[in-house]
């Protein structure tokens, strides 16, 4: 637990949140700022700032109630879709340094766009280029 934390602070119980649902590992409670109705937050109990800082058990525990509240979200609210997705650092807007899981259930014709729409725009990366990122991430994870 982190004494400045916000999510921790949710998760010993400190602050209030809609909880709707919990494990020994992990927690899940809606978002106070909603991008859409059923936007879902779903956190490790344990503080991990980045995707990095989660061990193998607690990603799959993490990964596990993602799968759960995905569909669970999804239906509470009549939703025709969803996006799932992770602000990883601060770069890619991460505003509370506490890993969580964004379940955003969408609608047909709601005006908003996929996941692509997170990164500005798009490079134009030659077939060498693309080999040779293709390569660094390969060894970076040891390939
Ligand atoms: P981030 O930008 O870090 O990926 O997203 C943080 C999310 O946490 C935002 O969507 C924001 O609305 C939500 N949030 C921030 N503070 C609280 C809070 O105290 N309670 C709840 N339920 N959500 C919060
Ligand atoms: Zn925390």
């Amino acid at each position: 637990m982190s004494d400045d934390c916000i999510f921790c602070s949710i998760v010993a119980g400190e602050i209030p949140a809609r909880t709707v649902y919990e494990t020994d590992a992990v927690l899940a409670f809606l978002d106070a700022n909603p991008l859409s109705p059923g936007h879902t937050l779903v956190i490790p109990k344990a503080h991990e700032r980045r995707v990095a800082d989660l061990d193998a058990a607690l990603a799959s525990d993490l990964f596990d109630a993602v799968a759960t509240l995905t569909p669970a979200a999804q239906d509470a609210v009549d939703a025709d879709a969803a996006n799932v997705g992770i602000n990883d650092g601060e770069a890619a807007g991460q505003e509370v340094p506490h890993v969580h899981v964004h379940v955003v259930p969408r609608f047909e014709g709601d005006g908003g766009a996929p996941i692509h729409a997170v990164a500005g725009q798009r490079p134009d990366l030659s077939d060498t280029e693309l080999d040779s990122i293709a390569d660094d991430v390969a060894a970076a994870v040891g390939e």
